[in-house]
């Protein structure tokens, strides 16, 4: 046996290397600097020692085949443009990623068979290391993904995947893949033919090792007389591209450059040799690696969501905490969504409302999620029975003895919140915690009502809370670290991510969130055609158009919002230039969004909507298309978001730049290309920001002003990232 840093390689009494990737100190395989460099050894071996006939690769880890390329590493090489036509770093990054696809390129071409033999997860470079090989071996596992996810964070595949999954499976079934990032599971990786061969785990190796003695050491790529399966653009596929760019650019709006750069990796790709389509991969990874937008997403949707998800703003030093009995208040839209996921975690639930039928139509939610999964196949009903077994509902404030943890979900009011508090925080057990759920009630205020202020914390989940990553945990002004640390161990319980805000009027993301729905109606306000502010709203790369959202949220609760807020400010409240239309629309048309089926739209009852053409009367419409600036509105929508974000920094609201640019891709949906609304700004570069904001302000009005720390950073040249940059590791 030889070993590497990263494998060990031992040859078998048929001349079979069994070459084992089993990274030290790591839960599972990357494809790292390190790891490639013993790869381009142990390649070099293979291709040369005549003892070795065949190879199979596979993994030492349990966790799984590799999970790709080490990201830290690329976002180190990524964003900030080139300096000059000469750039050192453009050649490197050009050179570094030819030499991976070369080295991938010997492996196929060394002239001995290798198959891969997969015994759980293989995504991006691990699916692409697998792709050089001439057979792939799966071990039978459906919880098994198999996937090229680089679009989904901004990235493209550069070890050859754009290259070798189209001439494997044809462009019309590699595309979506590419540009989705899809996951298969190992059936469906043997339906499309992406693998060979599936088998129990203990045998994925010797089956592997008879592809190899018994096959070629040739790809069909390779092959004379290889056609592309389906055809190439200028044959019989060109519908494949041409379609499939419009569909792009209608999904897309332009904002990912990935997903472009694929198509176009594909499409020219495909009609050369694979060596030339290689170094077709290689300059459009190098394009995008130095694209600004790809940095953020990185960042962003990866590395600090990692990060938080690990923890990362867990106070050190605390204790590890475990839920194993929560009492949830409430078993309304939010409470029964609660009890979902925290059962799906194995924590024993007691839920809670004014009656027992209310209890019960909470955890039947519950079962309507389940049978949709044991019908879908993706559960089993012992594993069913076994989570609904965990949630018991009741109207008995007894049950809830014992609790670690109790979440109050109830009516979004002072007096009836106030009152379960009391009822039901001397149930607690000792060291138990307790969280609210509020949506726009201060922490602060609501603890009042606790006996021990400094166990009261905000717990803010997001609707539906199944579907929805994000967890805001707000600290009220009393609030403990050690609490703080508790509610972080839970929302790790749940795998959800958490980010911590402090206390203040609608948090960190609903205060910003309002602000996109504002600017659409302040448009609104302006004469701007409706069409175009929801069309506008889409090209941004925001998940809904603002007037769509708002009709979601409904009409009347941003209404109530307002007032509220009015009542408490009184002379400190700035009118907004939607103010006249939500008062107008809920108090005298009551139409107050889709819950009533009007709103800015009319919706039909098989769920079709149109806007509302009523709406120009209430708004007389005096600006179309050609008297629009397209890309002004846009910013408007994004900056006004990115202001609000600063803004919450500036004050404390956030304290840490990953807690604020997560928790607007996962909270609101802020569009994600840009990594975040602090990302962009630091993109756009705060001087350039700060005066086009000083221009908005002038022509639209103050909200746009920028705040002292946005103008002290653009005339000191800072960025977020760069002034405030986060601990890189978790605590
Ligand atoms: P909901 O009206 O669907 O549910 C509230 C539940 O509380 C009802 O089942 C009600 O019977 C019960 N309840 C009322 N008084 C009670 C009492 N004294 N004791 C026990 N149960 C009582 O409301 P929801 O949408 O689930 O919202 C609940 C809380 O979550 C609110 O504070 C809201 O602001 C917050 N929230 C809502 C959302 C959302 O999108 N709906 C998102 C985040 C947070």
């Amino acid at each position: 046996m030889t070993t590497y840093e990263n494998f060990s390689l031992d040859i078998d009494a048929d001349g079979i290397a069994l070459i084992t990737w089993d990274m030290p100190g790591r839960s599972m395989n990357v494809l790292s600097a390190s790891s490639m460099g013993d790869l381009e050894a142990i390649i070099e071996r293979i291709a040369s020692d005549a003892a070795i006939k065949g190879a199979v690769i596979t993994s030492g880890k349990a966790s799984g085949f590799c999970a790709g390329a080490d990201l830290s590493m690329m976002a180190g090489n990524s964003g900030g443009g080139a300096d000059s036509e000469g750039d050192d770093r453009v050649k490197k990054l050009y050179e570094n990623n030819l030499h991976l696809n070369m080295m991938f390129r010997r492996l196929e071409t060394c002239g001995k068979p290798i198959a891969a033999a997969i015994n759980g997860v293989a995504m991006g470079g691990g699916l692409e290391v697998a792709l050089a090989c001439h057979y792939r071996v799966v071990s039978d596992n459906p919880k098994i993904q198999m996937a090229l996810p680089e679009a989904k964070v901004g990235l493209l595949p550069g070890g050859g995947g754009t290259q070798r999954l189209p001439r494997l499976l044809g462009a019309a079934k590699a595309l979506p893949l590419l540009l989705q990032g899809t996951s298969l599971s190992p059936q469906e990786a043997l339906e499309i033919g992406l693998v060979h061969k599936l088998a129990p785990a203990a045998q994925i190796v010797a089956e592997a090792k008879a592809l190899v003695k018994s096959g070629e050491a040739v790809q069909p790529w390779d092959k004379k007389g290889y056609k592309i399966p389906g055809g190439t653009a200028h044959t019989s596929a060109g519908s494949v591209f041409t379609i499939g760019v419009a569909q792009l650019h209608k999904q897309s709006h332009g904002n990912y450059p990935a997903q472009k750069y694929i198509m176009s990796c594909v499409y020219e790709g495909i009609l050369v040799p694979i060596e030339a389509g290689l170094r077709i991969e290689t300059r459009y990874f190098t394009k995008l690696m130095l694209d600004p937008r790809s940095k953020a997403m990185i960042r962003s949707l990866f590395l600090s969501m990692q990060e938080l998800q690990k923890g990362a703003r867990r106070p050190a030093g605390q204790p590890a905490f475990t839920v194993r009995k929560l009492g949830i208040l409430g078993a309304g839209m939010m409470g029964a969504g609660i009890a979902y996921v925290s059962a799906q975690a194995g924590i024993e639930v007691v839920l809670l409302d004014t009656d027992l039928a209310k209890a019960d139509k909470g955890k039947a939610y519950s079962v309507k999620l389940l049978d949709k999964a044991l019908a879908k196949g993706r559960t089993t009903e012992e594993k069913v029975a076994q989570t609904l077994s965990l949630i018991t509902p009741t109207s008995d404030y007894e049950a809830l003895r014992g609790c670690d943890l109790i979440i109050e979900a109830v009516f979004e009011n002072r007096q009836v919140k106030a009152e379960v508090t009391q009822k039901s925080e001397p149930m607690l057990a000792d060291g138990g915690i307790y969280g609210s759920n509020t949506s726009t009630l201060p922490i602060t205020s609501l603890a009042e009502a606790s006996r021990k202020a400094e166990n009261f914390i905000g717990i803010h989940f997001f609707s539906p809370v199944d579907k929805m990553q994000l967890v805001e945990i707000i600290m009220g002004q009393a609030t403990s670290q050690e609490t703080l640390a508790k509610a972080m161990d839970y929302v790790k319980q749940i795998k959800k991510t958490p980010i911590v805000v402090q206390d203040s009027r609608g948090f960190f993301t609903s205060r910003c969130f309002g602000t996109y729905i504002g600017e659409g109606l302040a448009m609104l306000a302006e004469g701007i055609k409706p069409a175009i502010i929801e069309n506008v709203g889409r090209m941004t790369g925001m998940p809904m158009p603002p007037l769509a959202l708002n009709d979601e949220v409904a009409l009347d609760l941003s209404y109530k919002v307002r007032q509220q807020t009015k009542k408490d400010l009184g002379d400190k409240y700035v009118p907004t230039p939607a103010d006249p239309i939500i008062e107008k629309m809920v108090e005298s048309l009551g139409r107050i969004g889709k819950k009533a089926g009007k709103g800015f739209y009319d919706y039909a009852s098989d769920g079709k909507k149109k806007l509302w053409p009523g709406l120009s009367d209430l708004v007389p419409v005096t600006r179309d298309i050609d008297d629009v600036d397209v890309e002004e509105l846009k910013q408007r929508f994004l900056y006004i978001q990115a202001l609000e974000a600063a803004r919450c920094f500036e004050e404390g609201v956030v304290t840490d730049v990953r807690d604020a640019d997560v928790g607007a891709i996962l909270g609101w949906g802020f569009a994600p290309w840009t990594g975040g609304p602090l990302s962009l700004i630091d993109m756009v570069g705060p001087r350039v920001f700060v005066e086009t904001c000083d221009r908005f302000a002038q022509k639209y009005g103050e909200r746009f002003k920028p705040s002292k720390l946005l103008r002290d950073m653009a005339e000191k040249g800072d960025t977020f990232y760069g002034r405030f940059a986060p601990q890189k590791a978790a605590a």
